[in-house]
């Protein structure tokens, strides 16, 4: 078997192979701890996407006879082959990405799951038949038929590159369907060695391909090339714009998984100690970077107070650092915001929300510590008096700063939380039934937890509503977006 560390970085994977682009040229991934060369990968080109889109078509008709039992096969040996080199995997995916290793461990865990998860589901998939009114033929019946779709493009950001490309090529290959992944220029390289793995489990040459390059041309080429029939992408709303915009005219099927601003309130019968951990995690984890996330907290009055003082104390405990070591309990590990990029967009957001009477509780600026100069790193912040119409509200922060809003009831909470552009995820913390109905009615959002965290489990199917998104991944509903439904009239045979 392959080990992690003997597999090529500088290269990508096409049609069984480990290439580099045609052109030679590579990209560097760098660190967002202290800014060194990770690795660096080729640089594909629009012409370099177009040769993994044959090997893709290619491929196709091979994998879409294969029996559903054997893609299966296939889907789990390759989990069991990443299983073995998790913890690797881990500490190469904090390296690029920037999240402690313990996170990265559990983001490959929710990967695996979620392949084995679809891999159950292959030999689900099923049609129907109904028969059919005798007028045009005694014995005439219908058969509903599910193919694949054909060749897949799989568009990833960075902030989860695997389990976010998991939700993709699990009901993608299960299906029948042959994939090219291309995953952000920035977190290519765990991506490229699982894509192997897979690889090496069995998958036959140009099922799945890795093609690694700039969005605006190995991303485009897989929007624009009528051979890719279909485009799952998780990203940026603007960006989601942009693939609306080419993929739109010619009628691929398009799912878009796009920004989220969730809102999360606490009713005054909540168990807080919960709901603060709930608050912690969803807001904190990943160091804010996440789509599904607790992005503005409504408390009822009532608990306002010592929930702030709770939650405040629990995010002093996070300690900035290196992403490959933990601190001592009870400090937790916070690793660096991704890039500058990211960095300069919350501090504008965070500066826009003060300059309209906002008030920062604790953190909300570059750590002094000179060991930490090289890296992205952010103080997580809790702030409150912050007006509704500020950028911290209205915008998607990607970052580690949560405000906090006190509200007298639940109406005034909801019309609060559906005061924005995204339509996630939401939540709401209360134990009467009433509220709990209430509010799963009137989110505007794809999911309300109740008493949960914001967690996209592999079971239920998951999307936003308004500016977060068409269609849905996870579930067992994620497998009908990679398979045409085809209809078929048998008459009469007698
Ligand atoms: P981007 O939209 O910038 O990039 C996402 C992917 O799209 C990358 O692979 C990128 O490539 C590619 N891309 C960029 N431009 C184009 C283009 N013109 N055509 C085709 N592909 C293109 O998003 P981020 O990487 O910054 O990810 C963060 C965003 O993702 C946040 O808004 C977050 O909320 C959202 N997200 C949504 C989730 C959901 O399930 N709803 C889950 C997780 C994140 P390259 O890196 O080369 O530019």
């Amino acid at each position: 078997m392959t080990e992690v560390a003997s597999v090529s970085m500088a290269k990508m994977f096409v049609n069984g192979e480990w290439i580099d682009a045609g052109s030679g040229e590579t990209t560097d991934v760098i660190s967002p701890f202290d800014g060194s060369v990770v690795e660096s990968v080729p640089r594909a080109s629009a012409e370099d996407t177009r040769a993994a889109i044959r090997a893709a078509e290619d491929a196709l008709p091979e994998w879409a006879d294969t029996s559903p039992d054997q893609r299966a096969t296939l889907l789990l040996a390759g989990v069991e082959l990443v299983k073995q080199q998790s913890k690797e995997l881990a500490k190469v995916l904090s390296a690029e990405q920037g999240k402690p290793v313990f996170e990265a461990m559990g983001e490959i865990h929710h990967f695996l799951h979620g392949l084995t998860f679809y891999a159950g589901l292959a030999s689900k998939i099923r049609g129907s038949q109904v028969p059919l009114p005798p007028d045009m033929g005694k014995h005439s019946y219908g058969m509903v038929l599910k193919r694949p779709v054909g060749v897949c493009g799989a568009i990833v950001p960075w902030n989860f590159p695997i389990t976010l490309m998991g939700t993709k090529i699990g009901p993608a290959l299960i299906a029948g369907n042959t994939v090219i992944v291309k995953p952000a220029s920035s977190t290519p390289l765990t991506t490229l060695k699982i894509i192997g793995l897979l690889n090496e489990a069995g998958i036959p040459a140009g099922v799945l391909n890795c093609v690694t390059g700039p969005g605006r041309e190995v991303g485009e080429e897989l929007l624009s090339n009528p051979t890719v029939r279909r485009i799952a992408f998780t990203g940026e709303s603007g960006t989601g714009r942009r693939v609306m915009e080419i993929a739109g005219p010619q009628f691929k099927r398009i799912t878009l998984e796009l920004g989220g601003s969730d809102p999360m309130i606490v009713m005054p019968d909540a168990d807080l100690r919960k709901a603060v951990t709930g608050a912690l995690i969803g807001r904190f984890w990943n160091t804010g970077q996440a789509c599904l996330a607790v992005k503005r907290l409504y408390l009822h009055e009532d608990v306002h107070d010592e929930f702030v003082e709770a939650l405040i104390k629990k995010v002093k405990n996070y300690e900035l650092g290196d992403p490959s070591t933990r601190p001592e309990k009870p400090r937790q590990r916070m690793g660096p915001l991704h890039t500058a990029g990211q960095r300069e967009e919350i501090e504008e957001q965070l500066a826009d929300a003060v300059g309209k009477g906002a008030q920062v509780l604790c953190g909300g600026k570059r750590p002094d510590d000179p060991a930490l100069a090289k890296g992205h790193f952010f103080e997580p912040a809790v702030v409150t008096n912050v007006t509704h119409d500020c950028r911290l509200v209205q915008d998607e922060v990607f970052g580690p700063v949560l405000p906090v809003f006190k509200v007298k009831d639940l109406d005034e909470a909801i019309a609060l939380g559906n005061d924005n552009q995204y339509g996630l995820g939401s939540s709401i913390w209360t134990q009467n039934l009433a509220w709990t109905h209430q509010a799963i009615r009137e989110l505007q959002a794809g999911v309300t937890w109740v008493n949960q965290i914001h967690y996209g489990y592999d079971e239920l199917p998951f999307g936003g509503v308004k500016a977060s998104g068409i269609g849905h991944e996870h579930g067992p509903e994620a497998v009908e977006y990679y398979l045409e439904t085809k209809g078929a009239v048998i008459g009469g045979l007698a």
